[in-house]
């Protein structure tokens, strides 16, 4: 087999467990990888680093009661008999628990569609269950259950798993794999550090973080796998500056540019807030400059960067020198080429579109197009970054949302030349003291300025029970003629817990909206039938978009009024505002519709904050102070980087750390040179970084 002789050539590294199939492990059979590869995990190395997102203590003389809406593991014993029933073809088996402890305390445990569980579960078995607890019915949603209960350990980690694979099961491949390949993780870190830092081992870390002996060793794994997380994001981020930073290239005509810019903002249907022309003056002086530059343009949704980024792109057209605008996903990129079709085309400036689902002729003659110089502007995804694009005269590099950093540019700017700049928009502002902790001296331009004429969106809130009204307020919009959005926070029935799907959703829509065409949006739908859905809405073929978080960045439809998102407990303040910016993007009165129980506190002061404030800025710094900790969902929107196991805000001090030691090395002789930093010497070279943004 050839993956086992690359495994003994190259027994002592990590690498080699990159390369091992789960196959490896004994007892993962082909139709268990499967499952595993649903979550993400094909190899050794993958189980390995799946980290479990939460440690529940077992506390059982709780009161119950107390925890309404929150998550929970107990650990009881079964009495009576299971009780399955079917609806709407997910089966719901119920059965009574009674909790170990000493007060008396029995509640409903409910499985979704896990009805085989019955002849597991008889009376008198002792078992442990995590789920979300509803005090009013006493029940618990059970998202995680083992019937081996290890009644010793106090820290029981909490694994993300689906309907397939169970916390026990994962637990066990964990420690099969542990058992069997553990001595093979090689420390990456050199000792210098470890000693300097007290670090424990690898080896030790990675262990302790799925079989913790006690709280402080767990804290030690913690610490230990956060720093070098962090250290190595920070060798990414500042690496490629200090390698950029030394990049001269010629001086543009900073006039010459100006005026290509004024020509083309001449002609936009609306005068330039001053902060998008302030914005446009601050970025252009860079670009001439002889020294790349990389900066990050922040404005809320809706504040108009897309027009600053065009008028940049139009001046330099204008100087012979080509854009690059890449989008993260198709809808987006699809937006801009509409945007760019009114605004640049007609200005004379030469506009291509690349994707990666172009026929292949149109894209061989796109790509030609680009490399002789026949195209000022390209608009596409990730398709850009294919190496066989290769640009006449690049010389910008705008990435729109959730790029930040990513490493999709850095390939593209390490392919197509480092001496270009590089504009990053976003929507979703980092407070100014943590966008420093995270990249250093990053230059920043903020737009806290809307164009004149919006409305702030009125933002409602209703119980789940009081549904209705929301689908009122949708009638009467669609009614008006206006389009809406209905948003899920999740996509597929038979994914954990109560609440609507995405699926169900665009069920309950057709019902209650049957007057209007309704169309669903999500991810595990196909890219074209994604764009080819999303294209209706924006003509107006479409009038009730039901969808989930995909809608949320850039995405805009001036004719849409409304917007209900469910469950918006499970959202972060950043992804709400953010969500609730698709509507308001015009002199219409506009509504959000927040749906939830409010079953924390926590929660509840998010939607306070929303329905106070309308300015992403300062929501954004709320959102740092309400997000209590390990609620991690939602992160991929809130602007701020994914970590595998270090936590942006939480471990705030270790990244401050890690930025100091990483431009201590970069800046040092020891790091370039000793054979003990070669990994993570790599990272700062080849910005390997694990952190892909999309
Ligand atoms: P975002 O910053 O969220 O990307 P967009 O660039 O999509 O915002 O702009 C939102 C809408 O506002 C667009 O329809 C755009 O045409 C319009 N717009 C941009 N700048 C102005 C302005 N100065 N005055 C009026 N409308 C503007
Ligand atoms: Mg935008």
């Amino acid at each position: 087999m050839k993956g086992v002789s690359t495994v003994a050539t190259d027994a002592n590294s990590i690498g080699s467990l990159r390369e091992m199939s789960v196959l490896m492990v004994p007892g993962i059979g082909p139709e268990r990888a499967l499952r595993l590869e649903r979550l993400g995990i094909r190899s050794v190395r993958d189980l390995l680093l799946y980290f479990p997102y939460r440690y529940d203590s077992l506390s059982q003389s709780d009161d119950l009661s107390a925890l309404h809406g929150s998550a929970v593991t107990v650990v009881g014993v079964v009495r009576g008999p299971v009780s399955v029933r079917y609806r709407s073809g997910r089966s719901v088996l119920t059965v009574t628990v009674v909790l170990e402890g000493e007060r008396e305390q029995s509640l409903q445990a409910v499985f979704f569609n896990q009805p085989y569980l019955r002849h597991q579960l008889q009376d008198g078995k002792i078992l442990q269950l995590t789920g979300k607890y509803d005090a009013h019915r006493s029940s618990l949603t059970v998202s995680s259950y083992s019937l081996k209960v290890e009644r010793t350990a106090s820290e029981q980690p909490v694994y993300r798993v689906n309907s397939q694979i169970s916390v026990h099961t994962l637990r066990t491949y964990i420690g099969k794999a542990i058992e069997l390949f553990g001595h093979r993780l090689e420390d990456e870190l050199p000792l210098v550090l470890r000693e300097r830092f007290r670090l424990v081992s690898y080896a030790n870390a990675i262990l302790s973080i799925h079989f913790p002996k006690d709280a402080q060793a767990l804290r030690q794994a913690r610490r230990r796998l956060v720093f070098e997380e962090f250290l190595r994001f920070q060798l990414a981020v500042q690496g490629f500056r200090h390698i950029r930073a030394k990049e001269v290239r010629p001086r543009l005509d900073l006039g010459a540019l100006a005026g290509g810019v004024a020509a083309f903002t001449a002609r936009l249907p609306f005068t330039l807030t001053g902060a998008q022309a302030q914005a446009i003056e601050e970025i252009s002086s860079d670009v001439c400059d002889v020294h790349p530059m990389h900066r990050l343009l922040q404005g809320d949704v809706g504040s108009g960067k897309t027009a600053v980024a065009f008028a940049l792109a139009a001046g330099l057209a204008g100087l012979g020198w080509q854009t690059a605008l890449m989008a993260p996903t198709g809808i987006l990129a699809l937006q801009h080429r509409q945007d760019a079709a009114r605004w640049l085309t007609p200005h004379g400036v030469r506009v291509a579109d690349l994707t990666s689902r172009m026929p292949a002729k149109t894209r061989r003659e796109t790509i030609d197009a680009i490399a002789h110089g026949d195209v000022d502007v390209v608009i596409g995804t990730h398709a850009l970054v294919s190496e066989q694009v290769t640009f006449q005269r690049l010389r910008l590099v705008i990435t729109d949302e959730q790029h930040r950093f990513g490493v999709g540019v850095r390939r593209l700017l390490r392919e197509k030349g480092r001496d270009v700049d590089v504009l990053q928009l976003s929507a979703t502002p980092i407070p100014r003291t943590l966008a420093l902790t995270l990249y250093g001296d990053v230059a920043i331009t903020s737009m806290r300025e809307r164009p004149a004429g919006r409305q702030p969106i009125e933002t409602l809130w209703v119980r789940p029970k009081a549904q209705e009204q929301a689908f009122r307020l949708l009638r009467r919009e669609l009614t008006k003629g206006h389009q809406v959005f209905v948003v899920a926070a999740r996509i597929d029935p038979s994914d954990d817990g109560p609440g609507f799907s995405a699926v169900e959703l665009y069920d309950l829509c057709q019902d209650e909206l049957a007057n209007w065409q309704v169309g669903i949006l999500h991810g595990q739908m196909p890219e074209a039938e994604r764009e080819r859905v999303m294209d209706a809405f924006v003509r107006g073929e479409v009038q009730v978009l039901v969808a989930t978080t995909i809608v949320e960045v850039g995405v805009s439809v001036a004719n849409a009024t409304a917007i209900v998102i469910f469950e918006a407990d499970r959202f972060g303040v950043a992804t709400l505002h953010q969500l609730r910016g698709r509507v308001g993007r015009s002199e219409f009165p506009s509504y959000c519709v927040l749906v939830s129980d409010l079953p924390t506190i926590a929660a509840k002061s998010r939607i306070h904050a929303l329905r106070e404030s309308q300015d992403g800025f300062s929501l954004a710094e709320q959102d740092l102070i309400l997000r209590g900790p390990g609620e991690a969902f939602g992160d991929r929107q809130s602007g701020l980087p994914v970590f595998a196991i270090g936590d942006v805000i939480a471990d705030r001090r270790v990244m401050e750390v890690a930025r100091d030691v990483a431009r201590e090395l970069l800046q040092g002789v020891d790091f370039w040179i000793l054979p003990s930093f070669s990994s993570l010497r790599q990272i700062a070279i080849e910005q390997v970084d694990e952190h892909a943004d999309s």
